[in-house]
């Protein structure tokens, strides 16, 4: 029988009831699952993984927060770091929000219990990163990045699931959530799960739905990010009918370690690691003489991009870069980069001590994602307002795309980020949702058409294996969506990625149980991945000028004038279409004790 008319499933299907459900427990679900819970509002937290498992474990350089603790600071020089950063294409009132709460949020963890690295004074250590500088970038190097070693990401997600646990918070762990419920006003009422150990259906029905599902880093071949960075959350929404944002910029991240991407933290240049071509070079020096190493991701990469293609890489095949940290005091690597000694040593049978790291960009993450305001309300544009809030639904953390890193983030600004706003949500929900108050019920039909899908994929009877698919997406992502691009090649890309999702059609999935299906999973998260990679590429070969991460080289100029604008993707998975809009950037501030910051022309 042909799968697609197979009649609708008998799965088991259980409900639950809830003030607010919240999919997602990294650093941003999990910070707005406490807020919730303590706002005495009844909170489920969905995750495919054990929380402590979410990719946010793995954050390894800091937070950024102008505490002052090293040297003066304000929140003001670390807003307009952000600005500049992203080029200019974040949203200046959402950043504004961003730095001035993030001493706030720093602080409430340190309270919680994470044991953040310390200064002789006992204070929270912060040490200098990519693209943060003092006095309007007028000073030196900020210390602003509060770490826990390199290890903050995980002292972070096991201090809020601990905390998450103490308020009562419930967990579904293991549960992969499958589709929004949407209904016919466009309000989300829920979301629907299915458990991943028995393959039951589970309908979770919320007065507010949070999206916290990390970014899909996983749609390139080689990354720093988790096996589960799939994106599951911007693949909902693009089924739901509703706009990805800014999707064509993703960052490459000057330090994944050659061969194995894992990720070496920027907290190694911060601590005076340098790089070096195959002529012992200091190269930076060229490219970014006042920031050298210092530089933001976008530029460090793209240097080393040049140097590897005019012949100066290092290595039999000239194709990488080395990183060194010998030249530091053994006890400075012992005790703020004992992580990344590790990892250079298993992953590149190096001693961080004696020799130098061999390195190259590697996607890292996404700026682009689901469009949200700085309450974390999703919006899109309707009816003519740019800023319509979608109700009933938020998004947090990297799959969201507020937007404050714009064009290009600057390294320790994502896990501010999550913490910020993942504190904002829970306060706008404590705001507009009253504890129990009742709610509809759902609307009619409103699981069918996910069940449909899931039912399609679970007994896809194609030629091509799900992994098969991957692999030509990844390549393609790859090789044609990387750190330089052309209209060329990004043309080439299209073309292909839109074969690949053509070929779905033609998946091939072997398992058809609904016990710990992991064929099935994997197939499911490729269908969101997919829906992303296209809209990547359409939305790369759809802006035509340079701007943070997106470095074009037929078009190498920042274009205001015609580009200072959010691009927004839809997709139709039916028809395998494209489509293209846009928002305007808020070049505007969140209140007056900070004036619009004026683009500018980058100085490196
Ligand atoms: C190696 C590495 C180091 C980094 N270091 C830093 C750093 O030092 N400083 C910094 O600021 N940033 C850093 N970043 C970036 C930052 O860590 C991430 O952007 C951030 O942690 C993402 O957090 P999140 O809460 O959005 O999602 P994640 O932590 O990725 O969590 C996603 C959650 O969603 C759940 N989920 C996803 N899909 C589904 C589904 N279908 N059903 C149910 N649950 C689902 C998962 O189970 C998980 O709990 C680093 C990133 C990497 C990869």
């Amino acid at each position: 029988m042909n799968a697609s008319a197979r009649p609708t499933p008998a799965y088991e299907i259980h409900d639950h009831t809830y003030d607010v459900v919240v999919v997602g427990a990294g650093g941003a679900g999990m910070r707005a699952v406490l807020g919730c819970a303590q706002a005495g509002l009844r909170t489920a937290c969905i995750t495919k993984v054990f929380p402590t498992r979410s990719h946010t474990v793995a954050a390894q350089g800091g937070m950024s927060a102008a505490l002052g603790n090293m040297s003066s600071d304000e929140w003001r020089w670390h807003m307009f770091d952000t600005i500049k950063g992203s080029d200019w294409l974040g949203d200046q009132d959402a950043i504004e929000y961003l730095c001035r709460n993030a001493p706030a949020a720093v602080y409430e963890l340190e309270h919680w219990g994470v044991p953040f690295s310390r200064t002789e004074a006992g204070r929270i250590y912060q040490r200098p990163f990519g693209g943060m500088t003092t006095e309007y970038g007028e000073g030196g190097p900020a210390q602003r990045t509060c770490a826990a070693a390199d290890r903050t990401g995980h002292a972070i997600l096991h201090t809020l699931y601990g905390q998450c646990v103490k308020h009562k918070s419930e967990f579904f762990i293991e549960y992969f959530a499958l589709d929004l419920i949407m209904d016919e006003e466009g309000q989300c009422r829920g979301v629907i799960a299915m458990r991943m150990d028995d393959g039951t259906i589970h309908r979770f029905r919320g007065h507010m739905t949070i999206l916290a599902t990390g970014g899909y880093g996983r749609a390139y071949f080689s990354c720093t990010s988790a096996h589960t960075c799939t994106g599951d959350g911007g693949g909902m929404v693009l089924r739901a009918g509703l706009p990805l944002q800014d999707m064509e910029f993703v960052q490459f991240h000057p330090s994944g370690i050659y061969g194995a991407g894992c990720l070496i933290t920027e907290g190694a240049r911060g601590e005076g690691g340098y790089l070096t071509n195959s002529e012992g070079e200091r190269f930076m020096e060229r490219y970014a003489p006042h920031a050298k190493d210092l530089a933001s991701r976008d530029v460090v990469s793209r240097a080393m991009t040049i140097e590897i293609r005019e012949g100066r890489g290092v290595g039999k095949l000239n194709d990488h870069i080395m990183l060194h940290l010998e030249h530091l005091d053994p006890e400075v690597l012992h005790e703020r980069l004992p992580g990344i000694s590790e990892s250079a040593r298993i992953f590149s049978g190096v001693d961080v001590t004696r020799e130098p790291i061999p390195v190259l960009p590697t996607v890292h993450y996404n700026m682009g994602g689901i469009p949200t305001n700085y309450h974390g309300e999703v919006v899109t544009k309707r009816n003519g307002d740019p800023d319509f809030v979608v109700p009933g639904l938020m998004a947090l953390g990297e799959g969201a795309c507020v937007s404050v890193h714009g064009a290009n983030r600057l390294g320790s600004n994502s896990l501010t980020d999550l913490i910020v706003f993942g504190r904002a949500a829970g306060q706008r929900c404590a705001d507009i949702i009253k504890p129990g108050s009742p709610q509809p019920e759902l609307p009619a039909g409103a699981v069918e058409k996910s069940l449909g899908r899931l039912d399609r994929l679970r007994h896809a009877n194609g030629g091509t294996p799900t992994a098969e698919l991957r692999l030509r997406m990844q390549r393609t992502m790859q090789s044609n969506c990387a750190v330089f691009r052309t209209g060329e090649v990004l043309k080439e890309g299209q073309e292909l990625i839109h074969e690949v999702w053509a070929a779905s059609d033609d998946i091939k999935v072997t398992d058809r149980s609904l016990v710990w299906n992991s064929d099935l999973i994997e197939t499911l998260e490729f269908d969101n991945l997919i829906g992303q990679a296209v809209v990547t590429v359409e939305s790369a070969l759809n802006r035509e000028e340079s701007r943070g991460a997106h470095a074009r080289e037929d078009f190498p100029d920042r274009d205001d004038l015609h580009w200072m604008k959010h691009s927004l993707a839809s997709a139709d998975p039916e028809a395998r279409t494209v489509s293209i809009d846009y928002r305007p950037v808020h070049s505007y501030t969140l209140t007056d004790e900070v004036q619009y910051i004026e683009p500018r022309k980058r100085v490196y």
